[in-house]
């Protein structure tokens, strides 16, 4: 393989009221939960977001009680993100990093299924995922992610492969260290947006989620990633898009 591929794995699905995640909407919203697989030519891998925890096959309150409260799931074993790998032809024994967004359930459930990989994510989100406070309203939940892996806490901006191709770009707000990944596909450049922007329309209005650890800054985050798209060209592929997801589905071998 000589270019970068990115494939998008479908790693279920949460449903909820609009309003608990984008503040003044109406209705109910079905947020597809994605995984991103990266092959870089010289063969390395990595997986952006890791999708939900196993026990989600018995329902969100089988391992998050509080957020039982606010989302439903779609999930089955075959959306472990372990499964999605082998569904691709890649062993998820065999992946070289795992990149964190962040570190919301919805995003680092599934790290135990791909134990020998490197964590790379930002070193602001590891220290804010392991505030107790934080811990006891389920924001965080280090059974996660704290699993042994070698863990690369980085700031800034990171260039995974050293080659320019896919780089860490921080877009704190919706959480203290959220990371964007730019990922330098021959047909142009994308940027996994993650949760600093859940859908297309919420960066057109720059929407806020009634949470979130400091609304400001993810405003900020939200112009430079408008910037990225609208200055220098990228696609911007967002957190939990479902039309634009309905789109990514039509390519499950991957984006070149
Ligand atoms: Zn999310």
């Amino acid at each position: 393989m000589d270019s970068l591929l990115l494939v998008p794995l479908e790693c279920g699905w949460l449903s909820t009221s609009a309003s608990s995640v984008v503040a003044g909407l109406d209705g109910k919203v079905d947020l597809p939960i994605p995984s991103w697989l990266v092959i870089h030519p010289s063969g390395r891998t990595l997986v952006f977001d890791t999708g939900l925890h196993e026990e989600v096959v018995n329902g969100v309150g089988a391992r998050y009680p509080l957020m039982a409260r606010q989302f439903e799931s779609r999930f089955s074993s075959e959306d472990q993100v372990s499964e999605r790998l082998q569904g691709v032809q890649i062993d998820p024994l065999e992946v070289d990093h795992i990149v964190f967004s962040h570190l919301h359930f919805d995003h680092c459930g599934g790290t135990s299924l791909i134990p020998n990989a490197q964590i790379i994510v930002q070193k602001a989100e590891w220290d804010s995922a392991h505030h107790p406070k934080l811990i006891e309203h389920e924001v965080y939940n280090p059974a996660d992610f704290e699993l042994g892996h070698d863990v690369a806490k980085v700031q800034g901006k990171h260039d995974i492969f050293g080659d320019g191709s896919v780089v860490c770009i921080p877009t704190p707000g919706h959480t203290a260290g959220h990371q964007s990944l730019k990922v330098n596909l021959a047909s142009g450049p994308v940027v996994l947006t993650g949760d600093c922007v859940y859908w297309e329309q919420v960066l057109e209005g720059m929407l806020l989620p009634p949470f979130g650890f400091d609304h400001e800054m993810q405003l900020q985050s939200m112009r430079q990633l408008r910037d990225l798209r609208d200055v220098e060209g990228c696609k911007l592929l967002y957190g939990h898009d479902a039309n634009q997801w309905a789109e990514l589905r039509q390519t499950p071998a991957g984006i070149s």
